[in-house]
């Protein structure tokens, strides 16, 4: 087995050098503080598995731990792209625990029985099976969709918003209201989270426009950070985060927020996009003084929401969710940009987290 050429050159480089800078920018090592929970040590086991000397299933424990959340990357010398090395790795080995995901879906959730506990000891196969049988990880019946031909754009709330959080629902129509949107809703998930469990790009990409064929070429609009770089970077798809729209129609912003508001970015539109200024000028138009986290934009703390932690280690996601909340040092108000960074920290801590959409 092989990764693609560019993972597979960063790997054989990481091994020949074993810097370790990458490890103090992990928020997974900074709360497990073993050095076989760190991004280092993780392609050391890759390249271990790729060679034969281990067994894939054997370190898929280890994997799972990554959130994707990138620091890792800014702090190697060589920008060597461990959550993506990682990400390359499942999917070339997911053939083993899960078959052809076409296939699956349409056998409707059978499985081979002698597949079925090395699929269970490496993914989470509820959420696998939530997918196959759903289209989306938290196993809802999918909501109708409302196409309307003349719409300005499509709201794609995502999952967490569409099922889990009426106030940032609420508080995106609310604003499109306000500003005389017409909009389409379409009440599906992107499929990011077929990632973490070992789906390709191109699988994903497939499965995603199977369902929605139409969504080429139209304008999106969404509140939630993963869905938004799963939708541009995975579907190539034109998407715009609400945050964008907001600072579109900054001027109809009423002032009246008051106190101390601090943004967490979340790493799937801060460090993967580079959209940090924005929502800052939207904060601060609000009313609200903003201060800032003592780790923030490029070198913001992940929330512990992504990737597949949230599945196998929820203690570790607590505390890597913790972790993030000690760097709110003024014990401001806690904004974020992201439906599931805000439901993570809020189940997680007992601060009370903000959308950015609720405070407009
Ligand atoms: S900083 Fe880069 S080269 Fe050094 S150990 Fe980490 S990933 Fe490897
Ligand atoms: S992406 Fe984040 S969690 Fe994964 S290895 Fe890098 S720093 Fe650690």
């Amino acid at each position: 087995m092989k990764l693609d050429k560019k993972h597979q050159h960063q790997l054989k480089l990481c091994i020949s050098t074993r810097c370790n800078f990458c490890r103090r920018a992990c928020p997974i090592y900074e709360v497990s503080g073993m050095e076989f929970d760190s991004p280092r040590a993780w392609l050391e086991v890759i390249n271990e598995a790729i060679e034969g000397r281990v067994d894939s299933l054997e370190i898929m424990s280890l994997l799972n731990k990554c959130t994707l959340c990138r620091k890792c990357v800014g702090a190697c010398p060589h920008g060597i792209e461990t959550p993506e090395i990682i990400l390359d790795f499942k999917s070339r080995i997911r053939g083993e625990y899960i078959p052809e995901p076409i296939e699956i879906l349409d056998k409707k959730g059978e499985i081979e029985v002698d597949r079925e506990y090395r699929i269970k000891v490496a993914y989470p196969w509820i959420y696998v099976k939530n997918f196959i049988l759903n289209a989306n990880p938290l196993g809802e019946k999918p909501k109708k969709e409302g196409l309307i031909a003349d719409a300005d754009f499509v709201f794609f709330p995502g999952c967490i918003t569409n099922y889990k959080d009426k106030e940032v629902y609420e508080a995106c129509v609310k604003f499109f209201k306000k500003v005389g949107a017409k909009y389409s809703v379409i009440n599906a998930c992107c499929y990011s989270e077929l990632k973490p469990l070992g789906f390709s790009v191109d699988e994903i990409r497939r499965l995603f426009e199977k369902r929605h064929p139409h969504l080429r070429g139209m304008k999106i609009v969404t509140p939630c950070a993963g869905c938004y770089h799963t939708l541009k970077e995975d579907h190539k798809l034109n998407v715009m985060h609400i945050s964008e729209l907001i600072y579109q129609h900054k001027n109809k912003i009423k002032r009246g927020i008051e106190g101390e508001v601090t943004l967490h970015d979340p790493c799937k539109l801060g460090r993967y996009h580079g959209k940090f200024q924005q929502s800052r000028e939207i904060i601060q138009q609000t009313g609200a003084k903003l201060v800032e986290l003592r780790q923030n934009k490029k070198e913001s703390h992940c929330c512990g929401g992504g990737g597949s932690l949230k599945y196998y280690y929820p203690q570790m996601q607590e505390n890597v969710c913790e972790n993030l909340i000690k760097l709110n040092e003024k014990k401001a108000t806690i904004v974020t940009n992201c439906s599931y960074c805000k439901q993570t920290i809020n189940k997680n801590t007992k601060q009370k987290a903000k959308h950015l959409i609720e405070l407009i």
